[in-house]
């Protein structure tokens, strides 16, 4: 039996707050028969209503899916999703972070080009710039952007795109996403700020006046460590920019049906996780501040954090990841590693399980060991992504793994 559409679309549609829109947004079950979850559009073509109609879909002439490498209803309700909760015009899905990335860079850069980015990046983003697209005539410049300033010293015509990572990955460094847009928006350059440790959640940098932002979404929008996706959201032309050059022609790194939809079943909770998330990262981090066997924890919930006054204003919370440094350096911390038994060695973040990693030989291993030298990322610094066990177990293995040492 057919089910009969029902369509509420002419009822007026309340303001609802982030955690319903997080669960709802885009989508009506009277338009898929009633199924409560959206179907997952596991399919690589779209067949036209004739020649004629398939030849127009590919002239941009009129709307409509026809091939998955460029959209897919799946992905569409996903995009319109996260567009909804970053507060973007449009936002635009793909097969990691990386690739969200890559292909947003693919499409705004050329040979001559300046990019100007943070001390500090994630590592594989630091090697795609510096020993990547520097290969192709554009030029990286690194700049201390939190002091804005700095940024206004160096930032010139030649300056097409401003990009950072707050707060950054491994080392929690914390940028002023108003002051430095701002500047950027003066000469015409594009500000782009991964988002991945905030969330849409905790932060959304457009409305702070960022021009694109992006996820990956394996970390926090996923949550669960099941999937790898990113996503990138900013206005409509130049998200339909990034899809029908970067992504389709640059890097066709689209994403899969399948990945969206766990995503959506993953981004139904972002608010419960990250709640918890913050609540036991806070929990953590002070109390890691009470013990013998560490030097310097960075956490920007901490009051002494040079970095707690510029997170609060543009942070709903301070979020679930934690560094730190051991008394006893790179050695101490290999160690303490090991010696972990609930808490599992692993590199990715934003998951139920706590994991902790070492950057210096391993996400930031991207980068020689003069660059992190010269980026101040430490060889004695760990990165803790705290997870949603309960924090008395977390601190419980930490200290059982500290008194060894
Ligand atoms: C993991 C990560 C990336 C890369 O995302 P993938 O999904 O692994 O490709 C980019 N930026 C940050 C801050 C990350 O943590």
């Amino acid at each position: 039996m057919k089910h009969e559409k029902i369509s509420r679309a002419e009822a007026p549609k309340p303001n609802y707050d982030f955690t319903t829109r997080a669960i709802h947004s885009g989508y009506d079950p009277a338009d898929e028969q009633g199924s409560l979850n959206p179907p997952i559009y596991m399919t690589s073509t779209f067949i036209g209503q004739n020649a004629e109609h398939v030849g127009d879909m590919f002239a941009g002439e009129c709307e409509g899916h026809f091939y998955s490498r460029i959209s897919n209803p799946t992905l569409d309700l996903l995009e319109r999703r996260i567009a909804d909760l970053e507060g973007a015009e449009a936002s635009l899905s793909a097969a990691s972070g990386m690739g969200a990335i890559s292909a947003t860079l693919w499409s705004l850069i050329k040979p001559g080009d300046e990019i100007i980015v943070d001390m500090t990046l994630y590592g594989c983003t630091f090697a795609f710039m510096r020993h990547g697209l520097s290969k192709f005539g554009v030029k990286i410049t690194h700049v201390d952007m939190t002091n804005p300033q700095m940024l206004n010293a160096a930032i010139s015509d030649d300056t097409k795109i401003v990009y950072f990572e707050t707060p950054a990955n491994p080392n929690m460094r914390v940028i002023d996403i108003a002051a430095i847009s701002v500047i950027a928006a003066e000469h015409d350059a594009v500000t782009i700020v991964d988002n991945t440790y905030g969330s849409p959640y905790l932060c959304r940098p457009i409305e702070h006046g960022a021009d694109l932002v992006i996820h990956s979404a394996t970390k926090y929008l996923s949550g669960h460590g099941d999937v790898i996706g990113g996503m990138v959201s900013g206005k409509a032309e130049v998200i339909q920019n990034i899809r029908l050059f970067g992504l389709k022609d640059m890097t066709g790194a689209s994403m899969s049906p399948m990945t969206a939809m766990l995503l959506m079943r993953g981004i139904k909770t972002l608010p419960l996780r990250m709640n918890r998330h913050c609540e036991s990262a806070m929990k953590v981090a002070l109390w890691l501040e009470t013990q013998d066997q560490t030097s310097t924890i960075y956490y920007p919930g901490l009051k002494n954090s040079p970095f707690h006054d510029v997170a609060a204003k543009q942070m709903s919370g301070f979020g679930g990841m934690i560094a730190f440094e051991l008394n006893g350096g790179k050695e101490a911390a290999l160690k303490f590693i090991n010696a972990l038994n609930l808490i599992h060695c692993a590199v990715s973040l934003g998951d139920a399980e706590t994991l902790i990693q070492h950057p210096a030989s391993m996400t930031h291993s991207c980068y020689t060991p003069e660059e992190r030298m010269e980026f101040g990322i430490s060889d004695d610094l760990i990165r803790l992504s705290v997870g949603l066990e309960s924090a008395s177990d977390i601190m419980a293995d930490i200290s059982q793994a500290m008194q060894q040492l």
